[in-house]
């Protein structure tokens, strides 16, 4: 794995959505807290224009005119991306000149980085190519053209998606299928399979896929785990340990249909058992629309769910509400929303049991300045309880230093997982504003630890 590490993220892509920045409309790109996730796109208090779910309106772009410089766009929210750009960003010559200039002296790098920024000229050169402004100047852009020509195609691909998305066209792609029959088998190989397995409709496109996974990674992350038709199989992916836990899951995921009774489409009044998801440090996931999660339900259909999205920035989508504590149902799901500290809502949603309950993390931040504090106190409860534990990181360096901390804490735990690419992870690269030369994937990698067990074998003595 280490050798395709990608270059390192700036810090922007772990610190800005830590707070409510996801509840804020997309006009507010301007502000420095901006969140990069598309989901700011579903939550959007605007009017839904710009909402693909709800869309109604005339198209305000045809499918031919998705690239524009996005100084020159007619959409306003990806104009002020270019305004934040050129406010935030950085210009990559600007940038190497300055630590050049800057490599003999004593200064502290705290001292330099602060320095460089100053001496740095805004990017508000346009690449004619993509649309993203890369450099200060044409000049410093034909200097690094070399390097560029490694981004431009996936900048590219990000400015026309945008578009596409805030075009006003009818996005198909979002309507999504219902319940599958009993009888129909869902193959969760990879995203084509599941989606062609589950009936979706007008995934003709690669772009279509990517919005597709980019709203389903998080349900979908969480269903290729559990199913017994997972993508993660023994000696390969799942440790000894890790079959044990997720055959504990299964037990209660699967139970043996019961004719007449299992067949019915009214999922609730047949769920026999509940299972809870817990999401702890939730952000995005907490912000999607409750029917995105039905897609996880339908992989099971006589299990009913909890899902619990914990921590300061779990939300409810389309909410109003600023209680800290709240509850959604729908169908055979229920959301709970709770802003309190971790510590505090474990004692609450106690006992807990490995064959009813697992907890996922995703892009947690365990390795993090920022965030790392946070979840001292939380991974010992966790481990505690001897349920699975899944986490998830935006590329590989995210994950493997979040697996770095886990191992270096000294935990008593045994690897369910090994760390590994994510089949179902969010197709759409998003660009770090602060350096477009990054980008990064939702759920990019996947792994899963346990508090270890230890066996109770009779003494030889
Ligand atoms: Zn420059
Ligand atoms: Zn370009």
């Amino acid at each position: 794995m280490a050798s395709r590490l990608r270059p390192v993220l700036a810090p922007a892509l772990r610190i800005l959505p830590r707070t409510a920045a996801a509840r804020v409309s997309s006009a507010a790109a301007i502000s420095a807290r901006r969140s990069l996730s598309l989901k700011s796109f579903f939550t959007s208090r605007k009017p839904a224009t710009s909402d693909p779910f709800t869309s109604q309106f005339e198209p305000v772009l045809e499918q031919a005119d998705l690239f524009h410089p996005l100084s020159k766009s007619p959409l306003a929210p990806v104009r002020a991306k270019a305004d934040w750009i050129a406010a935030h960003g950085t210009c990559p010559v600007c940038k190497e000149q300055d630590s050049h200039s800057h490599s003999h002296s004593e200064i502290s790098e705290a001292a330099e980085t602060e320095k460089s920024k100053s001496k740095s000229k805004p990017p508000t050169y346009e690449c004619p190519d993509c649309g993203y402004p890369t450099h200060c100047s044409e000049e410093h852009y034909k200097m690094d053209k070399e390097h560029h020509k490694h981004v431009c195609g996936t900048l590219r691909e990000v400015n026309e998606d945008e578009h596409d998305l805030r075009s006003g066209r009818r996005m198909k792609e979002f309507e999504f299928p219902g319940a599958q029959h009993r009888d129909e088998a869902v193959n969760l190989s990879n995203w084509d399979t599941f989606l062609y397995t589950r009936g979706f409709l007008s995934m003709n496109s690669e772009r279509s896929m990517r919005h597709v996974s980019h709203v389903l990674t998080y349900p979908l992350t969480i269903g290729s785990v559990l199913h017994q038709s997972s993508p993660y199989q023994l000696g390969k992916d799942l440790t000894v340990e890790g079959l044990k836990s997720l055959a504990a899951l299964r037990h209660t995921l699967h139970p043996a249909m019961i004719p007449g009774i299992t067949q019915s489409q009214d999922l609730r009044s047949t769920a026999t058992h509940t299972v809870r998801i817990f999401c702890l440090g939730a952000r995005a996931e907490s912000h999607l629309p409750p029917h995105i999660y039905m897609q996880l339900a339908y992989l099971f259909p006589t299990t009913a769910f909890q899902i619990h999205f914990v921590g300061p920035d779990a939300i409810p989508p389309h909410t109003k509400s600023t209680e800290s504590h709240q509850h959604v149902h729908y169908e055979q799901m229920t959301f709970v929303y709770d802003n309190s500290r971790y510590e505090s809502y474990h004692a609450e949603a106690g006992p807990f049991n490995p064959y009813y309950d697992v907890f996922f993390l995703f892009s947690p931040g365990l390795a993090h300045p920022s965030t790392k504090d946070m979840w001292k106190p939380t991974i010992p409860l966790l481990l505690d309880t001897k349920c699975a534990i899944f986490g998830t990181g935006f590329d590989e360096r995210d994950v493997m230093n979040d697996v770095a901390e886990i191992e270096n804490a000294g935990y008593e735990l045994d690897w369910l997982m090994k760390p590994r690419e994510n089949v179902f992870r969010s197709l759409k690269h998003e660009i770090n504003m602060t350096d477009v030369r990054q980008s990064a994937q939702c759920n990019w990698g996947i792994w899963g630890i346990r508090g270890r067990r230890y066996d109770v074998r009779p003494s030889d003595q």
